[in-house]
């Protein structure tokens, strides 16, 4: 039997701030953690908790920016957000699923309200992590992956309500939809009240659990709407029950163990990597994109 996973810390949402003039989000990674590879291959989590937007003609937004050297993965769990990029692509995230954008070498995009939401606003939740890529794969081309809520994997619990969400990696056997550059679980855990349901997962991996809705007990400790869990790489057996309808993220993967060198919208290993981007961006090698 293995055994329980111990929790480093219950972290409340830090004050929220805005990105552009659409997402307000609470800085999870790296602000809250002990060190910038406390969490990796994760390395940014900002989330959008619940926010009801007003009304408008113009999609709220943040305008054209490059990323590098990393993945963008973006899960909507109310609203839609619309995306366009340099290479040409365009799309829309709709509420309860997931855009997972390979960066790679480098593109340039723009991330707005979704123009139907922004005319008659409402409801929005989202998170946005961004996924370290190990240095083999940093220049790789950049690609997206629409994964739907149809495409995930599901894994349904006892009650017969209570299901497992697979989007990348793998649950008791069922597997996520996502291509992964190094090993990552990641999965929506959506539990009807007094469901519990158990997790066994690597303890060498970074491991988190992020509360969307509902308050929930982790290996009993209460845990409200809005907290990250931070567990430690001690023990694999984490308890999950929900004290109330619940939906909890789960975020698992095996660190990357590599120099990490990161600045603004670049991760990178080097320093000489993050002044060539800065260069390249500059002189037009990421592409055009109209704002
Ligand atoms: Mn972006």
């Amino acid at each position: 039997m293995n055994n329980l996973r111990k929790i480093d810390s219950i972290i409340p949402p830090p004050p929220a701030h805005m990105v552009g003039d659409g997402f307000r989000v609470h800085g999870f990674f790296p602000g809250q953690l002990s060190n910038k590879k406390r969490m990796s291959p994760f390395f940014i989590m900002d989330y959008g908790s619940k926010i009801e937007f007003t009304p408008s003609s113009e999609p709220r937004g943040v305008g054209v920016h490059p990323h590098a050297g990393f993945e963008t993965v973006t899960i909507a769990y109310h609203g839609r957000v619309a995306h366009h990029d340099s290479a040409g692509n365009s799309g829309v995230i709709k509420e309860g699923d997931v855009q997972w954008m390979t960066a790679g070498s480098g593109v340039l995009h723009k991330e707005y309200h979704e123009k139907e939401f922004s005319k008659t606003g409402g409801l929005f939740q989202m998170v946005q992590l961004w996924v370290n890529l190990p240095a083999r794969f940093k220049k790789t081309t950049p690609k997206y992956q629409g994964i739907t809520q149809e495409m995930m994997g599901k894994f349904l619990l006892p009650d017969k309500k209570s299901i497992i969400e697979i989007i990348a990696g793998e649950y008791n056997g069922v597997k996520g939809p996502a291509f992964t550059f190094s090993p990552v679980h990641l999965y929506n855990a959506r539990l009807a009240k007094d469901a519990s349901v158990e997790f066994d997962l690597p303890e060498k991996y970074n491991t988190g659990f992020l509360v969307i809705e509902g308050n929930v007990k982790v290996n009993s400790e209460n845990v409200p709407t809005d907290h990250f869990v931070l567990f430690k790489n001690e023990g694999e057996k984490i308890i999950l029950e929900a004290s109330e309808d619940a939906v909890v993220l789960v975020l698992s993967g095996e660190p990357i163990e590599e120099p990490l060198a990161a600045y603004g919208p670049f991760v990178m290993n080097k320093w000489e990597e993050i002044e060539q981007a800065i260069h390249d961006v500059n002189t037009g090698k990421f592409g055009v994109l109209e704002d």
